[in-house]
C-alpha cells in the first residue's frame, strides 16, 4: 500500500521526521506548522542512538555532523559531594558498541537540517503559519479546517497525524486525551559562547547533581556554544509555559548565594548566563487511546515526558519510524495507526518511566544522596552508559513484523 495522503499536524522534530519517513514509503503528506517561519528556542537537545541512526538512515549524517558535537565523555558531579564522583566514555566508544553516534545539537540546527530535508524531498508540502482548528470524519478519511495565513482552509485526507506537541489539540479535542499538567518542575535555560568556559569542559556532558535541583551542561553548534539546562523542583505561577527569567532571579531560585549549596566549579557556570528561559515541564498520562480511525499522535503529543533520560526526541523520531513501517504493511491509515499504538506503547512507558525515576535520583538528599554517591564512586560512575542499553540498542527492525502485528495478538511468552 501506498501513496496515502496525509496530514501532519505540528512541525517539530516528530512531525518532519515523520514527514520524511513517510515521504520516503511513498505518501503525499502535508506538514502545517503554526509557526510562521521555523523557530527554536536557543538550547540543546541530546541524540542518542536509537534516534540518531534514524537520522542518518534518512541520508541527514553529514548535514548533521557539520553541526552536531560528539561529546567525549559524561561528567557527573554532586554538590554533597563536592565535585566529580564519576565519568564514563561516550564519543567512539558509543559509535562502537550502539554502532550510531550521540550527538548534542542546537534545537535550531536540528531544526533547520531536518527543514531543509522536507524541502528537498518531493511528496512534501511544508506550510508555516498554518494552523488545524478542527476536523470531521468522511468515508475513508477526514476533513481537516485549517487556517493558513488567517485564510479558512479545507483538506480532505486518508490520515491525520498530530505531532503537535505537549500541548496537542489533535490529543485534548480530537482524541478526547488527557490536559497537559505542570510536573512540579522548572527548567531554565541559556546558551553561552564557548571560551567563557572551562577548557576542560569544552567537549563533554556534565550532570551536577544537588538536592531537588540538577545541572546538565554540553557544547552545541560545532562546540561553538555551550548548552546549560538547569531544573528545579518548583510552583509554577506564570501565565506562559515559557518565559524569561533575569540571572538575579535564577540566582535566588537556585540559591546561589549560598556558599555551601553550590561548590565554586558549578557557581561559576551557573552565574555566566546574563538570562535564562524558563520552562514549565510539562506531562500527562500516556496510557489513553493514540488512534481513533484514521488519526493518532505522535511525539510529545502522544507522550510527553520529563527531560531527565533525553528521550523526548528520540521517542518522537522512533514514531516516526515505526509509524511509516506500519503504513507499509496495513491496507488503510486506521489499521495502521492501530498496530503503530501497539507496537509503541510499552517503550515508551518504560521511557517515561526511567525519565521519572532519573528525577528523583538526580534530587536526592541526606543519607539516600550520600549512598547514591558511593555506588557512583565506587564503579557505577565509570559504567553510566550500560543503564541505557536497552533505550539506545533499539532498532524499527528489532520490532515484530508490523504485518505480524495487523494479524493479531503475539503468542504468550
Ligand atoms: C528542558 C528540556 C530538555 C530536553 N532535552 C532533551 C534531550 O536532550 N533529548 C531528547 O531527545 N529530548 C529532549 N527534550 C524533549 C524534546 O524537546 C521533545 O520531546 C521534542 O521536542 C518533542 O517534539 P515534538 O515534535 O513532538 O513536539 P514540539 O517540538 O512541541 O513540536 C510541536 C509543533 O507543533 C506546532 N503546533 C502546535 N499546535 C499546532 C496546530 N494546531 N496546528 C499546527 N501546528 C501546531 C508547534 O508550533 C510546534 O512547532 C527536552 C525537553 C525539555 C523541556
Amino acid at each position: 500500500m501506498s501513496g496515502h495522503p496525509l496530514l501532519v499536524a505540528g512541525g517539530g522534530i516528530a512531525g518532519l521526521t515523520a514527514a520524511l519517513m513517510l515521504a520516503r514509503s511513498g505518501h503525499r503528506v502535508t506538514v502545517i506548522e503554526q509557526a510562521a517561519e521555523p523557530t527554536e528556542v536557543g538550547a540543546g537537545i541530546q541524540i542518542s542512538p536509537n534516534a540518531s541512526r534514524i537520522l542518518i538512515d534518512l541520508g541527514l549524517r553529514p548535514a548533521l555532523e557539520r553541526v552536531a558535537v560528539t561529546p567525549e565523555d559524561l561528567r557527573v558531579y554532586s554538590t554533597r559531594a563536592g565535585g566529580e564522583i564519576g565519568r564514563t566514555l561516550l564519543g567512539g566508544e558509543v559509535e562502537r558498541r550502539w554502532r550510531a553516534p550521540l550527538w548534542v545539537i542546537h534545537r535550531a540546527d536540528l531544526a533547520r537540517v531536518l527543514t531543509e530535508a522536507v524541502h528537498a524531498t518531493p511528496g512534501i508540502d511544508l506550510v508555516h503559519d498554518a494552523r488545524l482548528r478542527d476536523v470531521e470524519p468522511l468515508p475513508g478519511g477526514i476533513r481537516a479546517f485549517v487556517t493558513i495565513a488567517s485564510e479558512p482552509h479545507e483538506l480532505d485526507v486518508a490520515g491525520l497525524i498530530g505531532a503537535d506537541g505537549v500541548r496537542s489539540g489533535v490529543r485534548t479535542r480530537v482524541r478526547g486525551g488527557p490536559p497537559a499538567r505542570y510536573a512540579g518542575r522548572t527548567a531554565y535555560r541559556a546558551t553561552v559562547e564557548i571560551d567563557r568556559v572551562p577548557e576542560e569542559l569544552r567537549r563533554s556532558t556534565g550532570l551536577w547533581m544537588s538536592p531537588k535541583a540538577h545541572l546538565v551542561h554540553y557544547p552545541i553548534r560545532g562546540g561553538r556554544l555551550f548548552n546549560l539546562v538547569a531544573v528545579v523542583e518548583d510552583d509554577w505561577t506564570d501565565e506562559s509555559w515559557s518565559v524569561p527569567a533575569s540571572a538575579e532571579e535564577f540566582a535566588r531560585r537556585f540559591g546561589l548565594w549560598e556558599p555551601k549549596l553550590w561548590p565554586q566549579p558549578a557557581r561559576s557556570l551557573l552565574t555566566l548566563p546574563a538570562a535564562w528561559t524558563k520552562w514549565a515541564l510539562c506531562g500527562f498520562d500516556c496510557r489513553f487511546e493514540w488512534s481513533s480511525g484514521p488519526v493518532t499522535l505522535i511525539g510529545d503529543a502522544a507522550h510527553a515526558t520529563l527531560p531527565f533520560a533525553a528521550q523526548g526526541g528520540g521517542m518522537a523520531i522512533e514514531d516516526a519510524a515505526v509509524l511509516a513501517g506500519t503504513l507499509e504493511a496495513a491496507p488503510n491509515p486506521a489499521a495502521a495507526f492501530r498496530a503503530y499504538e501497539a507496537l509503541r506503547k510499552a517503550r515508551v512507558r518504560a521511557i517515561v518511566e526511567t525519565a521519572r525515576k532519573n528525577g528523583r535520583l538526580y534530587h536526592l538528599g541526606g543519607t539516600t544522596g550520600f549512598f547514591r554517591d558511593l555506588v557512583l564512586k565506587l564503579g557505577a560512575g565509570s559504567r553510566l552508559t550500560e543503564r541505557h542499553d536497552w533505550i539506545w540498542s533499539w532498532r524499527p527492525s528489532d520490532l515484530r513484523k508490523p504485518r505480524d502485528i495487523l494479524a493479531g495478538p503475539a503468542p504468550a511468552p
